[in-house]
């Protein structure tokens, strides 16, 4: 996640802190000190409730923080590789470097963090309950903790996609159905309709006259419905592109210049009469960049007979070359990301050896489609010679996350 800070590590997984949480962390203080511990505690100077709105916060983090590695503890017991846990505005992700494989192993993670928060909140509120007169300023604190988890678990069951609920129900309807594309596309419905009737709620409260917990609400479904469309349109991705990898797709590498032409040979012998928009730039047999209408004008008109391409072109770091080997899976986002149009291939070697635009991806599907090969059922990838046999994912990594 952009903006956030490594602040700890547990069980060689990172703990971050997004900047987003530090904002959280002082309204939530705030709001505690000022509304909720008066109201709790009466009596006491204004500093004593600004130290217990600062320590229940700290303490509810810790929660959030208590329930995320619940999932992560045992996604690495049923071997999946966690990288990250990220505090965020809305709580905490686990980030995992793959999704679950079976149902049942994403049912069991998915189940563990509400049932932690539903635990954590039953045990605060006995232990409040307990030192009730004796401490009473902890008592608060405790209380407020167990009706915070107890909420946190409660909405976490919520089953929309990509809620904890939402994940134990794809999990249900994977099992059921076996096909986990089906399972997905019904638990993101579900999630979509959840985050809608979030935002309706928003409004509704807004208009109310509860101004700030409106805009909050309509602000959870928003993310929620971010988030259930992009799980949603992630695994329907991976489903059509599985196995696929970008030298299947690749069309043969097109004319080249070198790096030393002038940009007036450039113009006169290849962009006018063949009506070129951009050409790869080479040096040798390497590749080393791209040039394109747009870098020729950042040259002026009288300079065009002495400059070299390899003066104005795109450089080959900023063009986001890609391998024949790569998975397609891992590339598309990045083409989505950057709105490139098409990415150079290059080997092992930085020999150019293809191009892949989002023409040939979007054919591919079209393809799929006219041939009735439905998504979902897989047909195994055809073998092109010349792509290597091993498909070693090298950008193939799919970050999952469990909220
Ligand atoms: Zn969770």
């Amino acid at each position: 996640m952009p903006g956030s800070l490594r602040i700890a590590r547990i069980a060689d997984i990172d703990i971050e802190a997004n900047i987003s949480w530090l904002i959280v962390l002082v309204l939530l203080t705030w709001s505690l000190a000022v509304d909720w511990f008066p109201a709790i505690v009466a009596g006491q100077p204004a500093a004593t409730y600004w130290v217990l709105g600062f320590i229940a916060a700290l303490l509810l983090f810790v929660s959030v923080l208590v329930h995320e590695l619940a999932h992560s503890l045992v996604a690495k017991a049923r071997g999946l590789p966690v990288k990250s846990i990220t505090l965020f505005i809305f709580g905490g992700v686990s980030n995992l470097e793959q999704e679950p494989q079976r149902p049942g192993v994403e049912f069991q993670m998915a189940v563990v963090g509400p049932l932690t928060s539903l635990i954590l909140g039953g045990i605060a509120l006995v232990l409040g309950g307990a030192i009730g007169r004796a401490a009473p300023l902890a008592a608060a604190v405790l209380g407020y903790l167990g009706i915070a988890n107890l909420l946190l678990g409660v909405f976490n069951l919520i089953p929309g996609f990509p809620l904890d609920g939402g994940r134990v129900l794809r999990a249900i309807l994977w099992k059921a159905s076996g096909n986990l594309q089906r399972a997905t596309q019904w638990a993101s419905r579900v999630g979509q309709v959840v985050a809608y009737l979030f935002i309706l709620f928003g409004i509704w409260q807004f208009f109310s006259g509860n101004i700030v917990s409106g805009l909050w609400i309509g602000f959870i479904g928003w993310f929620l419905l971010q988030a259930a469309q992009a799980a949603n349109s992630q695994v329907m991705l991976d489903s059509v592109f599985k196995g696929v990898i970008i030298g299947q797709l690749m069309s043969p590498p097109p004319v080249t210049v070198s790096a030393n032409l002038s940009l007036q040979e450039l113009v006169d012998n290849y962009i006018l009469p063949h009506g070129l928009r951009s050409i790869p730039v080479v040096r040798g047999d390497q590749l080393v960049g791209l040039i394109t209408l747009a870098d020729i004008r950042k040259a002026p008109r009288e300079q065009w007979l002495q400059a070299p391409v390899g003066s104005v072109m795109t450089p080959l770091e900023r063009l986001h070359a890609v391998r024949p080997q790569q998975r397609l899976n891992g590339v598309l986002p990045l083409m989505a990301a950057h709105d490139v149009n098409q990415l150079p291939v290059v080997d092992d070697a930085g020999r150019l050896v293809g191009m892949l635009s989002r023409d040939a991806v979007l054919r591919y599907i079209e393809v799929r489609h006219g041939l009735g090969l439905e998504v979902g059922r897989q047909t195994p990838p055809p073998a092109k010679s010349g792509a290597p046999a091993n498909m070693s994912a090298a950008n193939g990594d799919r970050g999952g996350a469990v909220a």
